[in-house]
């Protein structure tokens, strides 16, 4: 008997061959194979009269068969299979390439549908089809995120035999919740999303699949919220001599807004429940130094401290940097990322990557955690840093383009927030400009101009290389992306052959990458070609030009954190934005850059424009498992907030729900 548990290579029409596939779209068992849902519908229920068909238009066609023709062309070795198809209004041509059976399992007087774009020829003046979709009935088709090797018209039939199994799947909603929202039960809800009669239907069930995914979330954060409130947390208590000493000792004036955001961090921390602070502010404001001083804060009252960056890269700078600052006081830092491991056994501040919460090190003095860029990490692994200790430290998170307001608010409500207002004084405004291909050349020059009063540049691509898959494919549309290792071949031997050029990107070795960034940072190198790996957190002050290839590809929310590599001194500094594909939708996007210099106006604004699948934050924010939901959708957000809320009140009334928290906060539930 089929159940949601069965083992997805038991299911009918699987097997072992097709069940590794399955397994790379994370379908392991008929369950997951029933919650991987279309990614579009196709709509076949009407076809077009073949006297309206209009050219460039997608459109079904429903007719009868009335030629066949196969025939092998001399010149290219083609297999062209054609037909002839007829209606009550008219009649069309249909061809398919290299398909010689196809010729086989036509016949004359045939009903046949098939569905493609509308082509013309000039040669004879008619309209055909190329290739199109041959369907079985008219009917609304849904469309599945595909696999090498897994036709949606495959996955389908898939879904038809897990069917069965939908009645027994167990409701994640409760029906206090459904009937006050007006949700369907599961059971229908996935009946509508694979086997669909109408668009209504399809809806309903997005709808319901949307509420259930952010309830699920929302949830989480609510019960994360609660059961650590319960919490004594360290009580590090301010020592008002020993702050004054350690701004003292900073090169540079606190602005007010690090100030007032340094105190109530500080004032935070002292009291006896777990702090749960997001410290904001844009790219260059300046929050590592305020970060440091709650450091040091806890770290001279006897606690130890980890600071959590996103990439082994960034985590060596910090190390750098704060070394300098913290050792005039005797305190012990160490780092440990993925292939360095420096003093951090007894150190008062460990500064790492995901290593540090890779279960293998206790931190038993843990008094506060810092995670540098928060939105690149889930919420599953800021639960795990806080299990790394006896008791439950503070938490810090330091962020400069998050979810935008909006949704912060209605995800993580009541998450203290402390707020830069504004960046150091003596900073200039980014000189930003939108550059056409052709234009190039004004941008090597403005680079040479830089490099000459001893500035240095750098140089963004979107790609690392292209990859066999895109070379063979003749119509790779990719194409004109450039390439980090291409342009750093043709930037140091046909653009600057004067100049020290590097280069650094993802995939090479860590050791290589520090030693880049190093000579970087040291001015061996004067322009570094680079991926987007340098996009948050790295801070070469001399650093004057950030020129973007490719621009279009880039997020607004990511392309800010990239200028914002640039401007970090009192210099002038440019961002120059490349283009490859110049259509009227990028340069909107693009143009928001040069008008808004706040990170939180584009990220609304990229939500807003792009969707916020697709823009950094939500990707890497624990969000990134929606599959349905619409983060702009801030009406849905505040009901399910609201029921969520109501249901924590209630848990108790809820058995399953509370069971699945539980283990999800004890860390039994990381994915
Ligand atoms: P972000 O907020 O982007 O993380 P950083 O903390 O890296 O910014 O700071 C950006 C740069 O500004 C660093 O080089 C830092 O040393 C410098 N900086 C920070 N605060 C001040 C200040 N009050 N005055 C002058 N420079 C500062
Ligand atoms: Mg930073």
């Amino acid at each position: 008997m089929l159940k949601p548990e069965t083992e997805i290579q038991f299911l009918q029409g699987v097997g072992p061959k097709i069940a590794p596939k399955l397994q790379k779209l994370g379908i392991f068992s008929v369950k997951n194979l029933l919650n991987h849902y279309p990614r579009r519908y196709e709509d076949y229920s009407y076809p077009t009269p073949i006297k309206n068909l209009r050219i460039k238009e997608t459109s079904t066609v429903k007719g009868i068969i009335s030629e066949i023709f196969a025939e092998r062309t001399s010149r290219k070795k083609m297999h062209i299979t054609s037909i002839m198809v007829e209606d009550d209004t008219g009649e069309i041509s249909a061809l398919w390439f290299n398909q010689p059976y196809l010729a086989k399992t036509f016949q004359i007087g045939q009903t046949i549908i098939f569905r493609g774009k509308v082509e013309y020829n000039f040669n004879t003046g008619k309209k055909y089809f190329s290739s199109p979709n041959i369907e079985s009935e008219l009917a609304i088709f849904p469309i599945y995120p595909e696999t090498a090797g897994l036709s949606s018209r495959y996955i389908r039939k898939l879904e038809k035999n897990a069917s069965p199994a939908i009645e027994l799947l167990k409701d994640d909603l409760s029906d206090v919740v459904r009937e006050k929202e007006k949700l369907l039960a599961i059971e229908q809800t996935l009946n509508y999303i694979h086997f669909p009669k109408n668009f209504d239907q399809i809806n309903e069930a997005k709808r319901r699949l949307a509420f259930s995914e952010l309830f699920g979330i929302i949830i989480k954060y609510l019960y994360l919220r609660k059961s650590l409130k319960n919490n004594p947390a360290p009580k590090i208590e301010v020592d008002e001599e020993f702050l004054k000493k350690f701004v003292a000792s900073l090169p540079y004036k606190l602005t007010d807004s690090q100030r007032k955001s340094g105190w109530e961090i500080i004032q935070d921390i002292s009291g006896s429940s777990p702090m749960n602070r997001m410290l904001e502010g844009d790219v260059g404001s300046g929050k590592t130094i305020v970060a440091a001083l709650a450091a040091a804060s806890a770290i001279h009252k006897g606690y130890q401290v980890c600071w959590m960056a996103p990439t082994s890269i960034l985590a060596m700078q910090h190390y750098q940097n704060l070394e300098q600052i913290l050792s005039k006081f005797n305190f012990k830092i160490g780092l440990l990322t993925g292939h360095k491991k420096i003093n951090f056994q007894d150190a008062d501040l460990v500064i790492g990557t995901h290593a540090l919460i890779s279960g293998k090190h206790q931190f038993p003095r843990l008094g506060l955690i810092i995670v540098d860029e928060q939105h690149r990490f889930g919420v599953d692994q800021r639960q795990k840093l806080k299990e790394m200790s006896d008791i439950v430290p503070h938490f810090l998170s330091l962020t400069a383009t998050p979810i935008p307001r909006s949704l912060t608010l209605s995800l993580y409500g009541d998450l203290d927030i402390s707020h830069l207002s504004e960046v150091p004084k003596g900073r200039q405004k980014i000189d930003t400009r939108i550059l056409k291909k052709n234009d190039a050349k004004e941008a090597y020059n403005l680079i040479a101009q830089e490099i000459q009063k001893g500035h240095q540049a750098y140089l963004i691509c979107p790609l690392i290389e292209k990859t066999k898959d895109d070379q063979d494919n003749l119509f790779f549309e990719l194409d004109e992306k450039k390439t980090v290792k291409k342009e750093f071949e043709r930037i140091k031997s046909d653009v600057f052959p004067n100049l020290r050029i590097g280069m650094l990107h993802g995939k090479m070795k860590s050791n290589d990458k520090d030693t880049i960034m190093q000579d970087f940072n040291d001015h061996k190198i004067d322009i570094l070609v680079s991926t987007a790996v340098v996009e948050v957190g790295i801070d070469v002050k001399n650093a004057t030009v950030m020129m973007i290839e490719g621009a279009e590809n880039f997020g607004l929310a990511q392309l800010h954190q990239l200028r914002g590599r640039v401007g970090r001194g009192e210099d002038k500094s440019y961002c120059l934005l490349m283009p490859q594909k110049f259509d009227a939708e990028n340069n909107a996007r693009l143009e928001a850059l040069l008008e808004a210099s706040d990170g939180f106006e584009l990220a609304e604004k990229d939500l807003e424009l792009r969707g916020p699948g697709e823009f950094l934050g939500v990707k890497q924010s624990g969000l990134s498992s929606l599959k349905i939901a619409s983060l702009s959708d801030k009406i849905m957000i505040s009901s399910v907030r609201k029921r969520a809320e109501e249901i924590m009140e209630t848990l108790d009334q809820y058995p399953d729900l509370q069971k699945e928290l539980a283990e999800y906060v004890i860390g039994k539930h990381l994915e």
